[in-house]
């Protein structure tokens, strides 16, 4: 390799919510646990800040 370009520090992107900070989950009802729609959350991976932990093992 005679030219090595330095790699830019992009913060790597949350595989969870993919780099939005938030994550849609179904809302459950009642004892059957009936769906009944969908609610954005806040992504519990990254908590929401949308890029990825980078202390994990
Ligand atoms: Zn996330």
């Amino acid at each position: 390799m005679a030219a090595t370009k330095t790699p830019e520090p992009t913060p790597a992107q949350c595989s969870v919510c993919k780099g939005t900070g938030e994550v849609s989950r179904t809302v459950l009802v009642g004892r059957k646990r009936r769906a009944v729609g969908q609610q954005t959350g806040l992504c519990l991976n990254c908590l929401g800040s949308g890029e990825a932990p980078t202390d994990q093992p």
